[in-house]
């Protein structure tokens, strides 16, 4: 840690607490004197970080500062969590999760991650409808960043906030339910941190659930012409992966929801593909310790949704990604509109992996009242060659009003993402509410919804 950020923090928060939040955060990163996000391929652009220890404290800090970003599990891949000015990190509020059996809601710390929400609910005999390909991000920042799973009856995750604390510009605590301000959540909930710093999130619960995972390999491409559907519906969350080589879906993922009603039946043979016979990676080279275990083994749904297990690195570790939502009626042709695109594409990917999510009423979200399949890409970590291919495969994608991940990496026109947003310019006025000044605008904010 660089010593003028250790004297910056010193007189901020106290000596004891000093190497907690900063030195965790930069270990983490594998470089302990500079901020960085997860992927490594943004520096933070200010060392200047408070760690938030209380409500009271948030609203102290975010009431005497100009400007500043809440920073989350840093998992986001573009800038939309840098600050020039300052950050405010929440790693050290460590409330118990409150759970209303009831009325089937947990309330969590905004920087509590799934890893550690899942098991805590599961002891307790509850369960998240869904989860990300990884448990280790934070329940606010997935949240704020429309961060989805798999499974077409699935809202992303945010469809789950029933209601949020968060500290406004001026230091108030605004309280939002889904009872009481259901149109203001459904502004907040994608709120990209552009409304202020949510130190609280209140989630719909449910009874655990048991789920279980067969992968098949190498099923024909083709075969998404005649049965996306089934394929589809064929689980409760279901994952395409593909490297667009040779015309091939090389692996697919069908998560089983046990007693739900609808059993899979893991026949060898599927639509072409053959029944995987061990446990796979996404990317077939790598081995799979540190994804969660297949070959139709049941286990509690938060051991098998995510495809990454907490407590290991989730997918290559060094990479990039970028995700792009396609209404769910058009998925084939943008996909193989994509698959077009192969030559340029395949050299500088790790994977592919394309996924349906329910539509929903949260105003920023990429499925905001429409069904949506996602096709993500995961990158080798060569920016210069994935800048040059993303306006392709955004080009391929503009005739199905294509929409990009706000916390993955796309080159598209700050004017052309606004357009594809019903409610940006409402959105746009309600932050200016809660902010008039900017004070949690950054330059991604401004560029992308702003401006
Ligand atoms: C390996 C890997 C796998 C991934 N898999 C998926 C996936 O399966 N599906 C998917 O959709 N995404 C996925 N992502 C993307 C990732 O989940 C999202 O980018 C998500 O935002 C990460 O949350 P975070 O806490 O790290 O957010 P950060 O990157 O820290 O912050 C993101 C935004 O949220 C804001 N924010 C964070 N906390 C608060 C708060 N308390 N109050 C106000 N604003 C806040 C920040 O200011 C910023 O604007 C993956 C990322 C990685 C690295």
């Amino acid at each position: 840690m660089k010593k003028r950020t250790f004297l910056k923090l010193a007189g901020a928060i106290g000596a004891e607490s000093i190497l907690s939040p900063l030195a965790r955060l930069g270990a983490e990163s594998g470089m302990p004197d500079k901020l960085r996000n997860w992927a490594g391929n943004v520096d933070y652009s200010t060392e200047s970080l408070h760690a938030g220890k209380s409500v009271a404290e948030v609203r102290e800090y975010v009431k005497k500062t100009e400007k500043l970003k809440v920073l989350g599990t840093r998992h986001c891949f573009n800038t939309i969590a840098d600050s020039k000015d300052a950050f405010l990190s929440l790693t050290e509020m460590h409330d118990q999760p409150e759970l209303d059996v009831a009325a089937r809601t947990v309330t969590v710390d905004a920087n509590m991650t799934y890893g550690r929400l899942a098991p805590w609910l599961e002891q307790r005999g509850f369960a998240l409808h869904n989860l990300a390909s990884l448990p280790h991000i934070s329940v606010a920042g997935a949240c704020s960043t429309g961060t989805h799973g798999s499974g077409e009856k699935n809202g992303n995750l945010s469809t789950a906030v029933l209601g949020l604390e968060m500290v406004t510009a001026s230091g108030e605590v605004m309280e939002l339910s889904s009872k009481i301000d259901r149109d203001k959540l459904n502004a907040a909930v994608v709120g990209l941190g552009a409304l202020g710093a949510i130190t609280k999130v209140t989630l719909q619960v449910q009874p655990t659930f048991a789920a279980r995972q067969y992968v098949y390999e190498n099923m024909p491409m083709e075969a998404l012409n005649a049965h996306f559907d089934e394929i589809e519906a064929a689980g409760y969350s279901v994952s395409l992966f593909t490297d667009w080589r040779n015309k091939n879906i090389n692996e697919v993922w069908v998560k089983e929801r046990l007693g739900s009603g609808k059993a899979f039946e893991a026949k060898s043979e599927w639509l072409g593909a053959k029944l995987a016979k061990k446990n796979l990676h996404p990317i077939a080279a790598l081995g799979a310790e540190n994804c969660t275990e297949q070959m139709g083994v049941p286990g509690p749904w938060y051991e098998r949704l995510p495809h990454f297990r907490m407590g290991f690195t989730p997918s290559a570790g060094k990479e990039l990604q970028s995700e792009y939502f396609v209404p769910r009626r058009d998925a084939v042709d943008a996909i193989f509109a994509v698959g077009q695109l192969h030559e340029k594409i395949s050299p500088h990917l790790l994977i592919t992996e394309i996924r349906a999510i329910a539509a929903d009423d949260l105003w920023l979200s990429p499925c905001y009242q429409q069904d949506s399949v996602a096709i993500h890409f995961t990158w080798q970590q060569d920016w210069p060659a994935v800048k040059a291919v993303l306006p392709e495969i955004e080009g391929a994608l503009s005739p199905f009003a294509v929409k990009p991940h706000w916390g993955k990496l796309f080159t598209m026109e700050p004017a052309v993402l606004r357009s594809r947003y019903k409610k940006m310019a409402e959105f746009v006025e309600l932050a200016k509410k809660y902010d008039p000044h900017g004070k949690f605008r950054n330059e991604f904010l401004n560029r992308y919804a702003f401006t």
